[in-house]
């Protein structure tokens, strides 16, 4: 193994780790999408795998402008966010929606460990003078960055709020007309669970 002399080669190394964490993500997403129910969920993972496809080649890029071969270093953090969304995805839920909240969760994990990484990197690229290299790697930060923010926005404008309907149904029926509008025009989850939502309802 070699030794880490200096912070050029930190950073090589740091592109290694990002490199891995990237390519296990373009297996991984796919699984997220076909878990998920809702179709802005669907729709934004889809379009996150795209971007994270490109940010494997960019970080190929970024290896060839460094006169490095491409390569990844297993990287153990984001193999633990994936083992763990594929536990979260995997439990059994009342709703549908309430495993889409779980698949944001685990996405949105992912979005900020790799905001780290690359901040990290791009700092150290700048310290060593590689701005080409900086630059890159920001235009990857800024997917990220949006990414999470997407996740956050359909967390807020759909999935969360059925979810919580879900829960709520036998308690408020003045406006479960406006409820189960709702959920058919998303075929989110089945109606007449009330009493088993009541039996597990935490709060
Ligand atoms: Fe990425
Ligand atoms: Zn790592
Ligand atoms: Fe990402």
């Amino acid at each position: 193994m070699q030794k880490i002399d200096s912070l050029d080669t930190l950073l090589v190394e740091q592109l290694r780790d990002i490199y891995d964490s990237e390519k296990r993500l373009t297996k991984a997403i796919p699984k997220l999408v076909k878990a998920a129910t809702a179709e802005e969920l669907s729709s934004a993972l889809e379009s996150h795998l795209t971007e994270t496809q490109e940010q494997v080649s960019r970080l190929e890029r970024a290896f060839s402008l460094l006169g490095e071969p491409a390569r990844g270093k297993a990287c153990a953090g984001m193999r633990g966010i994936i083992e763990e969304a594929d536990e979260h995805v995997g439990e059994a839920y009342e709703y549908d929606s309430l495993r889409d909240a779980a698949i944001i969760g685990a996405a949105q994990r992912a979005e900020h460990y790799e905001i780290a990484a690359y901040g990290t990197a791009i700092t150290h690229a700048r310290l060593v003078g590689r701005d080409d290299v900086a630059d890159l790697l920001e235009e990857s930060l800024n997917e990220e960055k949006a990414a999470d923010e997407k996740l956050s926005e359909v967390a807020e404008s759909c999935v969360n709020m059925d979810a919580m309907s879900g829960q709520n149904e036998d308690d408020e029926d003045s406006d479960s007309e406006d409820r189960s509008e709702r959920r058919s025009d998303r075929s989110m989850h089945a109606t007449g669970n009330g009493a088993r939502a009541r039996s597990t309802r935490r709060r």
